[in-house]
């Protein structure tokens, strides 16, 4: 059974087109261009809200409920077959086979750490590689997750910097990173996952609207039912977006990359800093507080001979006042050509005191996986 004219229409014309060739007979009757086009061009079924799959149930002539099913088996059960529905009958699973494909992704290549992180080289339906970290402690398993192919900012320290953006990833791509790494979690430390941090591949925010999809199949009961108090999503800090995400009222936290809260710094090191500055960034967080009144965790590297001077740490303290929020310092992780160097302890510890002095949570972070290329900044696809 083949799904009806108006359906394929409204859902599929744009990617239908795009994607085809024309030959002459289809210049000469269109509508020929649609049917041949039909046969060759199936619709991730993923891509269909729970809303459109129930329509489309009925356009076919079965029940409303149908819809739910099938939306569950592909986000609570996480199938990737459509034979793996067994409470659907037979014609109907063909049915959807004739008309849908479930893209999914592969891990490609997991490698572990010595300290059991584990990082995947995951491949995507078109053949393109992003990763995606488990980071196990003693209290949580962490999954770090990618949001695009490479990325559309160029912060000098960073190798996924490197790669450029080649495309935003889906919301299913996002979720079945997460899924991935549940799996693993329950395999090699014998617990799920308990949090999620968006640090991977790619600016959360230059796809939000992706991100925020994937975060609600993750946290509503029909997908993966986790609580968004435990996701982070980390961002370079986009004035626009924090503003937008602090009036769709999410439950997830913000963290910034912050590195620097004196602009001609930011900007020699995150050069978009130029075009989002930090007065800019400021009053979106002011923003966000006020809207959500939950804390700002700020990200911040101590590099050797850029930030590491008494001047900084004051600025990051004047920073700091804008919106109650708390420092994670970050270790650094060295990249190929070596050009940005960890201060050393005696910068860390000027920090650490001149913040706390200031009333100022601060910790510190190490990172791990460094000997995989799985710590922060280190994302490359070099597996
Ligand atoms: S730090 Fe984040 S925003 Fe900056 S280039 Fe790397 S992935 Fe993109």
């Amino acid at each position: 059974m083949k799904f009806n004219f108006n359906f394929e229409f409204n859902f599929n014309f744009n990617q239908t087109f795009s994607n085809y060739t024309l030959t002459l007979s289809h210049i000469v009757n269109p509508f020929i261009i649609f049917a041949s086009a039909m046969e060759t061009i199936k619709k991730d079924i993923r891509a269909l809200s729970k809303e459109q799959l129930r329509e489309f149930f009925v356009s076919q002539g079965d029940k409303d409920f149908r819809g739910n099913q099938v939306y569950e088996w592909l986000w609570n059960k996480g199938a990737h077959k459509f034979e793996d529905m067994t409470n659907i009958s037979k014609e109907t699973r063909q049915m959807l086979e004739d008309n849908f494909v479930i893209n999914h992704i592969e891990v490609d290549q997991m490698q572990r750490s010595n300290d059991g992180t584990i990082k995947n080289a995951v491949r995507l339906h078109d053949g393109l590689i992003v990763e995606s970290v488990l980071i196990p402690t003693k209290k949580r398993t962490t999954a770090c997750v990618s949001s695009q192919v490479g990325c559309s900012l160029d912060c000098k320290f960073c190798a996924t910097s490197r790669l450029k953006r080649m495309r935003n990833l889906n919301p299913d791509e996002i979720f079945d990173q997460v899924v991935a790494i549940d799996k693993q979690s329950r395999l090699y430390f014998n617990k799920p996952l308990t949090n999620i941090v968006f640090m991977g591949m790619g600016e959360p925010l230059m796809n939000y609207n992706n991100v925020l999809k994937a975060i609600d199949k993750i946290t509503s009961p029909e997908g993966l039912g986790m609580s968004p108090k435990r996701i982070v999503v980390s961002t370079s800090g986009v004035p626009k977006m924090i503003k937008k995400m602090a009036d769709d009222e999410v439950k997830f936290g913000l963290a910034v990359s912050l590195h620097s809260a004196i602009d001609e710094i930011r900007t020699s090191i995150m050069p978009f800093n130029a075009t989002f500055p930090l007065a800019d960034l400021r009053e979106a967080l002011e923003h966000w507080y006020a809207k959500t009144k939950n804390l700002i965790t700020y990200e911040y590297v101590v590099w050797d001979g850029i930030n590491d001077t008494k001047k900084d740490v004051e600025a990051l303290i004047e920073f700091c006042k804008f919106a109650p929020s708390k420092v994670n310092l970050i270790e650094y992780n060295p990249i190929d050509d070596g050009e940005f160097r960890q201060a050393d302890n005696a910068a860390i510890d000027m920090y650490i005191s001149m913040l706390e002095a200031n009333n100022i949570t601060v910790t510190v972070r190490r990172s791990r996986g460094k000997d995989i290329d799985a710590a922060c900044g280190q994302l490359a696809n070099k597996s």
